[in-house]
């Protein structure tokens, strides 16, 4: 009994101390919450968690997956995989959104399970082979590094099956921040879906980085170039930004996909502009 007392007594203090090294904690749990996976578009499925997005893209030669999620997110992204009649094993490439715990965390467990190729941005390459980056609130988690095959800068293409995955890369968010552009075919018709990289602020800092001096401008530069680009179909790494749980609760037979949304892309961009904007301010003036 004592012994049993003191292993509960070791346990609970583990719990302690893990949550108190982990300022995320919390956060992971709710970004963790399950989440039913649905169609999206064309050959497009949602296979991530209740926050977290993960992309399943399916050609007839095998499937590619867009981000992995936080370590813990894993069984719960090969389940979803599966519950759509999907197998693991079919897909054959990942690609990499950026360097975050939260869209890398489960990159080197899928990379094991699947055998697929890694394909990332040549500039977040060393960070996911770190399986760490060294500034912003993410240097807090390191997580276990993946093996990069492929590195990839702007206008690269990735392609399998007859699908086209375009290479967007739109730094700030981190060095090598990268969005994929595709076209879908639904019902005669074709689609440009962006599956865009993250521009929000994120908790960075924007003033004298010395991991990353060209930050602001970067971030500047992706704003612009986003600005002018039109997509009818906007997919973000969390999901919220583009309501895609919540689009994919209107769907229903015979009516238009609720996916379709040209003004998604621009609202997007102007949310995560003006934050920019407000923090880069707020940070000069410390
Ligand atoms: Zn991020």
């Amino acid at each position: 009994m004592k012994r049993i007392i003191s292993v509960l007594a070791f346990l609970a203090l583990s719990t302690v101390a893990a949550s108190a090294a982990d300022p995320f904690a919390a956060t992971r749990l709710a970004w963790n919450k399950p989440a039913k996976p649905f169609h999206i578009i064309g050959n497009v499925y949602y296979v991530g968690t209740n926050e977290l997005s993960v992309h399943l893209i399916v050609t007839p030669q095998g499937a590619i997956l867009i981000d992995q999620g936080l370590p813990e997110s894993v069984p719960q992204i090969e389940q979803n995989i599966a519950s759509l009649g999907f197998k693991l094993n079919d897909v054959k490439i990942l690609l990499s959104g950026h360097a975050h715990f939260d869209h890398i965390g489960g990159l080197a467990a899928l990379q094991k399970d699947t055998g697929a190729r890694v394909i990332a941005s040549a500039k977040d390459k060393p960070y996911i082979e770190a399986g760490a980056i060294p500034f912003g609130p993410s240097r807090l988690v390191p997580v276990t590094p993946a093996k990069v095959d492929r590195a990839v800068k702007d206008g690269d293409t990735v392609e399998l099956g007859g699908t086209t995955l375009t290479a967007v890369v739109t730094p700030g968010h981190t060095p090598g921040s990268i969005g994929w552009r595709m076209t879908a075919h639904e019902n005669g018709k074709t689609y440009t879906v962006l599956f865009a990289g993250s521009i929000s602020v994120g908790g960075n800092p924007l003033v004298n980085v010395a991991e990353y001096p060209t930050i602001a401008d970067d971030y500047r530069a992706s704003f612009a170039r986003l600005k002018a680009m039109k997509v009818d179909v906007l997919l973000t790494e969390h999901q919220r930004f583009a309501d895609e749980i919540a689009k994919a609760a209107r769907a229903a037979p015979g009516k238009p996909n609720p996916f379709v949304d040209p003004s998604a892309l621009p609202r997007y961009v102007a949310t995560d502009e003006a934050d920019f904007n407000k923090e880069l301010a707020a940070q000069t003036k410390r």
